[in-house]
């Protein structure tokens, strides 16, 4: 049994490389990076590829070990070199994503001194870190001190802590589903149906509430329909209005909202997975009146605060609806949660073994200062004002409704053939160039060609790049 201990110790001790063995894989790792980061001003922002990614199938997962600088260069080509890139500023298409480098840092930090950030007992720093991320950002929305969330992998998990945490609180048990009326705008993103769904709550009646010509939730709309399901012996139940919608970027008019669920005793869960981190800017704040009154709220720190991917927050005004619908005990854990002075994340989600997620915002933050953050949000809309007017002044352009946030959807209007086709061809053409990457969408049926303006590294100049690049296209096109 000794021998085989032994042996197998020898065998499992590579898995913990020492010093001298670690110091080569830093440097090539630090260099792979550098080299990425390095080369993203020229690096395409989409690649289009046959079969993208699938020689990964000839790279195996081996019984033996690989050298690093294979790994990495499998990573290169079949990994980071397909697909859209998470990185450039040149994505403009769907939301873009950014990883903050400071982002990047925290996670890697996180990973590798593992705190463990779901129960206070295991991770007291980790779980403050946590909770004071969490307080931060509800006092920055305006939620009242006291408020509290979790930081969920993305908006659809913390949408779907969101939608329990709103039936815990309306008490809704399985046989008053079919009765539980939801109301969103029939521009709501779809991972809020999905989240009904995982719940399973399939059978609450979901209203599609029509919009107006900026594609905002119409309040009359909305009173009208909760009144017809009062008089059917219905149960309103939960409001959903977007705070920047995905196509557009339209802000539903939360004031209203909030009257309305108010005056109706509905919970208000306020997706602003997009744009509810504009409530961080001075010029964002306008727009995003009411936000402040939702019952809870989604937050995408990997869109608006520009953190890696697998960041979404969920912010609760009321404590104890979130943790009856999540907190459990068990005998093999230590002392209950509520005797201890901070809230434990696993009080308030289903994950329960959690990394210190918080790291890849709280470092950032640290590092560079709430105020650049504010700044580029600023830059965000402003540049989305800019590329509006520019649109405007383009000959044959339907500039499409003036942005709301930062998102943009236009098209061209040929002066021959049908415009739906040319803005598709046009779009295939640029995605093909992979120099630019946009993304498309319909409105009122006809389809738009949209820009939206939320990466950290777009600026100026990649604006004006996109722009000219659109008008060369659609130039060579026509
Ligand atoms: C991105 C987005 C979501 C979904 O969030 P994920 O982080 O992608 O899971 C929901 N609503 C809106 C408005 C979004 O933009």
């Amino acid at each position: 049994m000794l021998e085989r201990l032994k042996d197998l110790e020898a065998q499992s001790r590579k898995l913990d490389p020492g010093a001298g063995e670690r110091a080569p894989l830093w440097e090539a790792a630090r260099q792979y990076g550098e080299g990425f980061l390095q080369a993203l001003p020229e690096s395409p922002a989409f690649v289009l590829k046959d079969r993208p990614g699938a020689g990964l199938a000839g790279f195996p997962i081996p019984e033996a070990e690989r050298p690093f600088s294979q790994v990495l260069e499998a990573l290169a080509e079949h990994v980071d070199g397909v697909g859209a890139n998470g990185a450039s500023g040149r994505h403009l298409a769907f939301i873009p994503p950014s990883s903050l480098f400071a982002g990047a840092l925290g996670d890697l930090l996180a990973a590798i001194t593992n705190r463990y950030a779901a129960y206070f007992f295991a991770g007291p720093g980790a779980v403050r870190m946590e909770n004071q991320v969490i307080s931060w950002l509800a006092r920055e929305v305006g939620l009242p001190e006291g408020s509290s969330g979790n930081l969920a992998a993305g908006g659809s998990m913390a949408h779907l802590v969101g939608v329990c945490t709103a039936r815990e609180a309306a008490g809704l048990k399985a046989a008053d589903y079919p009765r539980a009326c939801v109301y969103l705008s029939d521009q709501a993103h779809h991972c809020i149906v999905k989240a009904l769904r995982v719940a399973g709550m399939d059978e609450a009646p979901v209203r599609s509430i029509p919009t107006d010509a900026d594609f905002r939730l119409r309040p009359e709309a909305l009173e009208a329909a909760i009144q017809e399901d009062l008089r059917a012996g219905l149960r309103p139940w939960l409001l959903v209005p977007t705070a920047g919608t995905t196509n557009t970027g339209a802000v539903d008019p939360l004031e209203a909202c909030a009257d309305l669920a108010q005056r109706h005793g509905l919970w208000m869960h306020t997706d602003g997975a997009y744009g509810a981190s504009f409530a961080l800017a001075e010029s964002g704040r306008t727009a995003l009146r009411g936000l402040e009154r939702s019952d809870s709220l989604v937050l995408d720190p990997h869109k608006g605060l520009f953190t890696p991917l697998g960041l979404g927050v969920v912010l609760v005004r009321h404590l104890d609806p979130l943790r009856k619908a999540h907190a459990f005990r068990a005998d093999y854990l230590p002392s209950p949660p509520e005797d201890l002075e901070e809230l434990s994340p696993s009080e308030t989600t289903l994950e329960f073994s959690k990394h210190a997620r918080a790291l890849r915002l709280w470092l950032p933050l640290q590092l560079h200062g709430a105020a650049a953050f504010r700044a580029a949000l600023d830059e965000k809309l402003l540049l989305a004002r800019y590329a509006h007017a520019r649109l405007r002044e383009m000959p044959g352009v339907d500039p499409g409704p003036e942005p709301q946030l930062s998102v943009l959807a236009f098209r061209f209007l040929p002066s021959a053939g049908e415009a739906d086709a040319f803005n598709q061809a046009l779009l295939q053409q640029l995605t093909a160039e992979g120099r630019i990457f946009l993304s498309g969408t319909r409105l009122n049926g006809a389809f738009y060609l949209r820009m939206a303006i939320l990466a950290a590294r777009t600026h100026r100049e990649q604006v004006d790049e996109a722009l000219e690049r659109l008008q060369t296209a659609a130039a060579e096109l026509a």
